[in-house]
Order: C-alpha cells, then sequence, then structure tokens
C-alpha cells in the first residue's frame, strides 16, 4: 500500500487510477481531488526540503 500524501488515506497502487509523478517520485491517491491538489502544490506535501515560508 502507498499513502496519499494529501489526505493520509491508504492507496493500493496496483488499483488506483490517480497517481502523479513529482521529481522522479511517483505518489498515488485516493481520488482526482487528491490528485489536483497536489500537482498544484505538490511541496506542500512531500515536505523534506526546506521552502521559503513568503512572509
Ligand atoms: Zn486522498
Amino acid at each position: 500500500m502507498a499513502i496519499d500524501p494529501v489526505c493520509g488515506m491508504e492507496v493500493d497502487e496496483r488499483t488506483t487510477k490517480d497517481k502523479a509523478t513529482h521529481q522522479g517520485t511517483t505518489y498515488y491517491f485516493c481520488n482526482t481531488d487528491c490528485k489536483e491538489e497536489f500537482q498544484s502544490s505538490p511541496e506542500d506535501y512531500i515536505g523534506g526540503e526546506e521552502r521559503e515560508t513568503g512572509t
């Protein structure tokens, strides 16, 4: 199982149609809304990299 980075749900990567690749990593989503949300601002969901706070 994979984890939907937007809502935290478990997603079966073998059956979901909602997936996106970002910087070489494939992410899986429970539905299209989560995928679109991720694609609009992936940095908000993958963390790791330090990001600007931007006042
Ligand atoms: Zn989701």
